[in-house]
């Protein structure tokens, strides 16, 4: 990995001589990223974004939590001192972390456990639909875009968004490991989020299961 980071460093400057003086002078990114922290989904990479982009913060499953300091700190610098103008909750199918949640819980994984708890509740909320599906990958993939919405509604409810200056938009993406496609589920319209989310066309298409 060393090695490639020389490599890196000596491909970017050769590109772009100013590149790197640009970069230490500070970041202006305009987008705070809350992504999963699964290997399959890096967020400069699916987004084709540069360094000084993207101001990240990615946990197993993208869960937001009001009572988090970790993700609430990483917020409160991307709304007041960033001041970006969208927030992105991006979710994938596939995902280990929800499966994790319609599973019973590992007694190897607590700290894992007490993390996708909410999950968890999110699933009995919706059972009703949730058991309509036939148990596997479209039951993960269906819980994990009503994960994103509820992560986009709780963001947009915390008092950092809400009483801002100017309260970034908050969108709710999901990104489909078979095609490498970014599907939206809400845009930065608060209205569309606080529907009910209509089932997905894309509830059974399969992944490998992971992060
Ligand atoms: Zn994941």
């Amino acid at each position: 990995m060393l090695v490639e980071n020389v490599g890196w460093a000596a491909e970017t400057a050769a590109s772009d001589p100013a590149f790197f003086e640009t970069l230490a002078q500070g970041q202006s990114p305009t987008v705070l990223w809350l992504g999963c922290s699964d290997s399959r989904v890096p967020a400069e990479t699916i987004t084709h974004s540069k360094p000084g982009d993207l101001f990240v913060h990615r946990n197993i499953a993208n869960l937001f939590s009001a009572d988090d300091d970790n993700t609430m700190s990483v917020l409160e610098y991307a709304v007041n001192v960033l001041k970006v103008d969208d927030v992105i909750v991006c979710g994938h199918y596939g995902c280990g972390g929800v499966r994790a949640s319609l599973l019973p819980m590992s007694p190897a994984l607590p700290h894992v456990n007490r993390r996708i708890a909410p999950l968890c509740a999110l699933a009995q909320k919706h059972s009703g639909e949730l058991d309509a599906i036939e148990p596997g990958d479209g039951r993960i993939d269906r819980l994990a875009e009503l994960s994103v919405l509820e992560q986009v509604r709780a963001i947009r409810r915390v008092s950092t968004v809400r009483d801002a200056e100017r309260p970034p938009r908050v969108h709710g993406w999901i990104f489909g490991l078979r095609d490498g496609r970014i599907k939206v589920l809400s845009s930065g319209d608060p209205a569309d989020a606080e529907a009910e989310p209509a089932p997905s066309a894309v509830q059974h298409m399969t992944e490998t299961s992971g992060g």
